[in-house]
């Protein structure tokens, strides 16, 4: 299954505190970056740490990945899901299998993917198309955005996606090969 290249992915971070989160919030949003996501929303506690991670991320490996502050993600939510602009898919362990709901994803339309960190408010479900689960037990916000990427929008060809970057890796056998682009 593949998702349209025109059409935006988005990750929205519920819930991020500032010390607990650190990097764990930052892993996300770069796991989302490498795994096919066009922008991650940052909310709960206000932080410019992991912005300036992903910013600086893409700047140096490339693509075009945004990332912002959402100071009401409930109310982005309720926006979203009343005009239906996107669909909205809730990653959670009590939701319903990957597996059985991929192929009834719409996927001529944009998608937020919403995990949470701390205690998920119980509207999320109910203003959430599709509420999914990597399997039925507690694991992590970036295992199950990992698998979830992976599954709806399979393989990415690097060079395509992340253009224009600073640095190149250069899959080898041994060791690190890079390649640096010379500055203007
Ligand atoms: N305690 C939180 C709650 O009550 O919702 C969940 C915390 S969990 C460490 C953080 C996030 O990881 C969840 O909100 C969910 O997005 C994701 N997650 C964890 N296990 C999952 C699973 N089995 N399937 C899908 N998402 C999962």
């Amino acid at each position: 299954m593949t998702s349209s290249d025109s059409n935006n992915i988005s990750v929205l971070r519920l819930g991020h505190r500032r010390e607990r989160d650190k990097r764990i919030t930052s892993h996300l949003g770069l796991t989302a970056r490498a795994f096919g996501a066009d922008e991650i929303i940052l909310s709960g506690e206000e932080d410019n740490s992991p912005i300036e991670t992903w910013t600086s991320v893409t700047s140096r490996f490339g693509g075009d990945f945004d990332c912002h502050y959402e100071p009401k993600p409930l109310n982005f939510l309720r926006k979203i899901s009343k005009t239906k602009s996107s669909t909205i898919i809730h990653l959670t362990m009590y939701g319903q299998d990957l597996e059985e709901i991929i192929p009834k994803i719409p996927n001529d339309k944009s998608m937020i993917i919403v995990v949470g960190g701390t205690k998920v408010p119980g509207e999320v479900y109910g203003l959430s198309d599709y509420n999914i689960s990597i399997g039925n037990q507690p694991h992590s916000e970036v295992a199950a955005l990992a698998i979830f990427l992976n599954t709806w929008v399979g393989r990415i060809d690097s060079s395509e996606k992340f253009n224009g970057g600073e640095i190149k890796v250069i899959p080898s056998i041994r060791g690190k090969k890079v390649f640096v682009a010379e500055e203007e």
